[in-house]
């Protein structure tokens, strides 16, 4: 069970005048000229079609990235034989073999294919080069090196033996295939939801969004060149309902890896509710949804920290992450100098396309997100319980573009404090000193979700008694610091109640809904 240790991939900074800028820089130019032609990849094979769609970047959205090829129902039947064909032989490999590809593929990540993967979710997501770099280089490499350690940490897991007697466990794949159905938010999260089950010896059926498809295209080259066989993971360019269609009639069906919005989640699980007849076993449901992240802070936070981590957790990826941090309770005695110290903050903050590295703010995805950012800031700028303090500027003329938006709302429940947004708009709620312990009251019940959460406070006393009360309010939990930023191995990342099944990805709770265990006794 020796394998090598499982280390967090160095994030590089790309600091101006470097080569690792000047190499990225390079594919950035490389990748936006190219016009990129990316066929579904189905038992290995390419396979277009006669729809051909255009790919544009969130922030350019009149430059042509590529095409890809939009498959049908039968496209995902195929994948689906694909899978279950490749399956006995991937299920019976030994699990070093399955170990060594993914290995293998985090170092192509981390070393090879840097470039080329951080570049293509700049341009196909709108992220910049630091974002970029954290999540679909360094996350990813992580999530398959962790893998391998959980893997083996799983497959060490056995139970006591007696004289005369032997028992032990024996880590099976499930029995079908696995849908994975990612998001366009994390280059890493896309990656993970099929690699995760297939490090198990599972088969997977992996439709990507489709506001991602330039960088699942490049993971699946990826796991192609790091000798992953074919059909083990197929990648299928369909729409969400064409795939749903096909993938919960099947009587293979045997679990889902989603990352996603909790309505469709929701829709999810009741349809295969509605099927669960037809299903040889009960299908593993796993699913990390939204969030409506929180920072409470108490008179003694220290306020430069907290307008930071307001800044860094609401605006990073354009808040587009679910982690980021929407709603934020502050006391009125330290309320006057975080504002200030916010304003001067987002004042040096730019935003523009992630082509030129001084943009810390980029596009966000796609024209629906847009609009509905767009319609909730107008709202908030006409609503007499809420005033824009922050930003509030829209413009869609070339890209997606909404300017990082704080809003002050006048009750702890207003609109923009209990809905997920999923973009730039930060909504704080200013509460009296003297009544801490009802404004937590409200913050644990204002919202269906429970993902991240974080606190600010320098009084010890206060840190404990917040995080107790807390303790349903967040899966992931932050004593002074911003409430985005998992990484894997370190903090395992998921939430419960409204923002999913809490399994943790990147750990062993995660890994072990991708196995069943075959229990054997024998006597002598
Ligand atoms: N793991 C990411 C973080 O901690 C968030 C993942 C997500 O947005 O789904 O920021």
């Amino acid at each position: 069970f020796n394998v090598p240790i499982a280390k967090n991939e160095p994030v590089k900074t790309y600091a101006p005048g470097t080569p690792e800028r000047i190499g990225l820089q390079a594919k950035l130019a490389e990748l936006r000229s190219m016009e990129v032609e990316l066929p579904m990849i189905i038992g290995g094979r390419e396979v277009t079609t006669d729809r051909r769609v255009r790919l544009a970047p969130p922030h350019e959205i009149n430059h042509t990235l590529g095409y890809y090829y939009q498959g049908d129902a039968s496209h995902v039947q195929v994948a689906i034989d694909a899978a279950l064909e490749a399956k006995s032989n991937w299920a019976n490999m030994s699990w070093q073999h399955r170990a060594a590809i993914f290995l293998k593929a985090a170092d192509l990540l981390a070393g090879p294919y840097r470039d080329k993967i951080n570049a293509a979710t700049m341009l196909g997501q709108s992220k910049n080069a630091f974002q970029a770099e954290i999540d679909a280089a360094c996350e990813l490499a992580d999530f398959f090196r962790f893998g391998v350690k959980c893997m083996v940490e799983i497959y060490r897991m056995q139970p006591e033996s007696a004289p005369g007697l032997w028992n032990y466990n024996e880590y099976r794949p499930l029995e079908g295939f696995i849908f994975a159905l990612t998001p366009f938010n994390f280059t890493s999260i896309a990656g993970n939801l099929p690699a995760a089950p297939a490090m198990m010896g599972n088969v997977v059926v992996w439709k990507p969004s489709k506001t991602a498809i330039y960088s699942a295209a490049v993971i699946m080259e990826i796991f192609q060149e790091a000798g992953l066989p074919d059909g083990v993971i197929n990648l299928v360019y369909v729409s969400g309902p064409v795939a749903a269609d096909v993938v919960f009639q099947h009587p293979e069906f045997a679990g889902i890896h989603f990352t996603g919005s909790t309505a469709v989640f929701q829709g999810i699980w009741k349809t295969i509710g509605e099927n669960i007849h037809q299903y040889k076993s009960y299908p593993r449901i796993v699913g990390e949804t939204g969030g409506k992240d929180f920072i409470f802070a108490d008179p003694t936070a220290d306020p430069q920290s907290l307008a930071i981590a307001m800044l860094r957790g609401a605006f990073e990826y354009q808040g587009q992450k679910c982690s980021a941090a929407s709603r934020v309770y502050v006391p009125e005695s330290i309320w006057d100098d975080v504002r200030e110290r916010l304003g001067r903050e987002l004042a040096a903050v730019k935003m523009g396309p992630p082509e030129d590295f001084t943009n810390f703010v980029n596009a966000v995805i796609d024209e629906p997100s847009f609009d509905k950012l767009a319609g909730y800031i107008e709202r908030a700028k006409n609503d007499a319980d809420a005033e824009v303090i922050f930003g509030g500027k829209c413009d869609k003329t070339i890209g997606y573009f909404i300017e990082p938006t704080v809003i002050q709302a006048k009750t702890p429940d207003y609109i923009t404090m209990t809905e997920e947004l999923f973009g730039p708009v930060l909504t704080v709620y200013v509460y009296d000193d003297e009544k801490m312990d009802e404004t937590l009251t409200v913050l644990d019940h204002t919202s269906m979700y429970a993902l991240t959460g974080a606190v600010f406070s320098q009084n010890r006393y206060n840190i404990e008694k917040i995080t107790r009360r807390l303790e349903n309010s967040a899966g992931n939990f932050y004593i002074n610091d911003k409430p985005t930023g998992a990484v894997v191995g370190q903090q395992p990342f998921g939430g419960a109640r409204g923002s999913g099944t809490n399994d943790k990805a990147g750990s062993v709770f995660n890994m072990l809904r991708w196995v069943s265990v075959r229990t054997v006794k024998e006597t002598f």
